[in-house]
């Protein structure tokens, strides 16, 4: 597999352990609006994947870049040196493609549409994982602030819940990839999963959340791209 690294290249600091990066960049972008695939709609003056792209490439748990496409998009991966292959219908069709395809111990999954990930949140997460034998993920989250409660298809309001101890979950999710393959193998139940870690915890697995900062956020409508577009412009 192709890399960026060069052996003598001085790394930011001894990773504890080396990952696989998977990043999810197939989807439509339908609700966005944009009239093409969300990951290559403009953001602060680059396609919105590269930002994503560029923060794994600090990373220094980071040894090879694996990126689910649009089918039919993989040509526009050419310079990046990372694999790309074709997504599925589903988000998670699109993951277990690609994971097919890594060689390290732990798989990284993140959403392209999370384009303010940094390199330390992806060192963090990999970091815990390596660090914990009995985990089989980790993953970023932040505690939930809202009030959450359930309501009926009608818009009545069932049940007021306890806001302690829920986290709105977000990508990177790092994994044992033994145990990602196998609730990835469980094609019947790809379709409906939100995230990877709800497949690896139904078999069982043990995830922990890691906080991550706020400005991870995820790009879903115009607003937030224009939100993102401002956070990455302050950066610098
Ligand atoms: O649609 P949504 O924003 O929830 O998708 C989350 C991530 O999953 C996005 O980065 C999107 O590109 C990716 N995805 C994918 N394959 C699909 C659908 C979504 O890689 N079939």
């Amino acid at each position: 597999m192709s890399s960026w690294r060069s052996a003598s290249e001085p790394q930011r600091r001894p990773p504890s352990a080396l990952a696989s990066a998977v990043i999810a960049a197939a989807g439509s972008g339908e609700r966005l609006g944009a009239g093409g695939p969300k990951a290559f709609v403009e953001l602060a003056g680059r396609p919105l994947l590269d930002w994503s792209l560029d923060a794994f490439r600090e990373a220094s748990s980071i040894a090879e870049i694996v990126v689910a496409v649009p089918p039919g998009q993989e040509g526009r991966m050419a310079e990046h040196e990372v694999v790309a292959v074709a997504g599925g219908e589903h988000r998670s069709e699109s993951v277990a493609n690609a994971v097919e395809l890594c060689g390290e111990e732990i798989v990284v999954v993140h959403d392209a549409a999370r384009p303010l990930v940094t390199p330390e949140l992806i060192d963090a997460v990999v970091d815990r994982l390596a660090s914990d034998q009995e985990a089989a993920g980790v993953i970023a989250a932040a505690p939930v602030t809202d009030t959450i409660k359930q309501a009926s298809e009608a818009g009545e309001v069932q049940r007021t819940l306890d806001r302690d101890g829920l986290w709105a979950v977000q990508t990177p999710q790092a994994f044992r990839a033994g145990a990602l393959r196998g609730a990835l193998s469980d094609l019947e139940s790809l379709a409906e999963a939100t995230d990877d870690a709800m497949l690896v915890e139904r078999r069982g697995g043990r995830v922990l959340v890691h906080p991550s900062p706020p400005e991870n956020i995820k790009v879903t409508t115009p607003l937030d791209l224009r939100v993102a577009g401002l956070l990455l412009r302050q950066r610098g």
